[in-house]
């Protein structure tokens, strides 16, 4: 499963800064961020770094191994 498809999106379970529902990490070509399906608010990537949990960790992973 990992190493040969690389999704272009994830659901965490790191809370909106405005509705508290689960967030999406989202990626476009070179830029990665985040997304609430529920209210549709975008945030860039780094101001949810600090609330990290395993999906995005993971995904962040694939998005460096990506670049290189
Ligand atoms: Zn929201």
């Amino acid at each position: 499963m990992w190493g040969s498809s690389w999704k272009r999106s994830a659901e965490t379970t790191i809370p909106c800064k405005k509705c508290k529902k689960p967030l999406t990490v989202k990626r476009s070509c070179q830029h990665v961020y985040m997304e609430c399906t529920h209210c549709g608010d975008k945030s860039d990537i780094a101001a949810y770094l600090r609330e990290m949990d395993d999906a995005l960790e993971a995904f962040m992973e694939g998005v460096y191994c990506d670049r290189i």
